[in-house]
């Protein structure tokens, strides 16, 4: 019969799926880790019980999160992934010929190691000599950093454990000041079913700080809802006014150019959180 593995997310509801054998479990210095091989999305990392990427449905995911700060910005050569130690965010930077250096800075060295073991073609990257892999705590890292990056992605987990801080308004105040003058960041903010409260109040935090502000969506079929949002932060350039020559062709999956702007058209229930 296998195993059923379910991420809940209230009392009364969860995300439930037929695991077929465990390749890896410990409990790490930051949070519980577990690679798993499911029936139907490959091998998946859990983190603290929750889904952080599945092999057959990672690139949703990751694609949205690095290519719609990447495109806006004209020209990002430095770009730091907050978190993100599968590699997937990574990987997608590296399509940008423009990028020069993108730094990882993740807290948990083993969310690393086992993700180049188990998810290769999610981390295969990481050795890239554009890459610069960090065993660090973001949080501390963006406190050290000015005017050090293009752009900057926070690809963490869900505001427990570790990443707390990572969503508190002093941390986008510190990823303003480790932005260039016509920086853009964005953060992965959950999902608006059972998190609204969470991305209402990231939303006004980052607005307060960045002039342009908007919030997009991504369909991922194994985070809690499936309805998954980002929130961008930009000191100058809107991701609603690229430049049609800005974009090139890409190797992806989900994102194109026009689902870039398609992205940003939000359900009314969405739309309302940002006001
Ligand atoms: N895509 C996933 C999601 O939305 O569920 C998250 C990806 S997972 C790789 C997130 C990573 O954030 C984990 O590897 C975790 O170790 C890292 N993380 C959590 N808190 C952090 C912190 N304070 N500094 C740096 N990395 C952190």
């Amino acid at each position: 019969m296998g195993l059923w593995f379910t991420e809940k997310q209230t009392e009364d509801f969860g995300i439930t799926m037929k695991v077929n054998k465990t390749h890896h479990t410990e409990q790490t210095e930051f949070q519980k880790l577990d690679m798993v091989e499911t029936a139907e999305w490959g091998n998946m990392l859990l983190l603290d019980d929750m889904v952080m990427t599945t092999e057959k449905d990672e690139f949703v995911y990751h694609e949205m999160m690095a290519h719609v700060p990447l495109f806006t910005h004209p020209n990002p050569e430095a770009v730091l992934v907050v978190g993100g130690g599968d590699g997937g965010v990574i990987r997608e930077i590296l399509k940008h010929p423009s990028v020069k250096k993108a730094v990882l800075v993740d807290i948990d060295g083993k969310v690393i190691e086992y993700s180049k073991k188990y998810l290769p073609s999610i981390a295969g990257k990481l050795e890239d000599p554009r890459v610069e892999v960090r065993v660090a705590d973001g949080f501390m890292h963006i406190a050290e950093s000015e005017n050090a990056y293009d752009v900057i992605m926070v690809d963490s987990t869900e505001p427990v454990g570790p990443a707390v801080n990572l969503f508190t308004k002093g941390f986008y105040a510190g990823i303003q000041e480790a932005l260039k003058e016509d920086g853009v960041f964005v953060a992965q903010t959950d999902n608006p079913w059972f998190k609204a409260d969470l991305i209402r109040q990231v939303y006004k935090d980052v607005q307060e700080i960045f002039p342009v502000t908007r919030l997009y969506t991504a369909n991922i079929p194994t985070y809690p809802s499936g309805l998954w949002t980002f929130t961008i932060g930009s000191k100058k350039h809107d991701p609603l006014a690229v430049q049609e020559n800005r974009f090139f062709d890409i190797d992806t999956k989900y994102y194109t150019k026009e689902l870039h702007q398609a992205s940003f058209v939000l359900p009314k229930f969405v739309q309302d959180l940002t006001v």
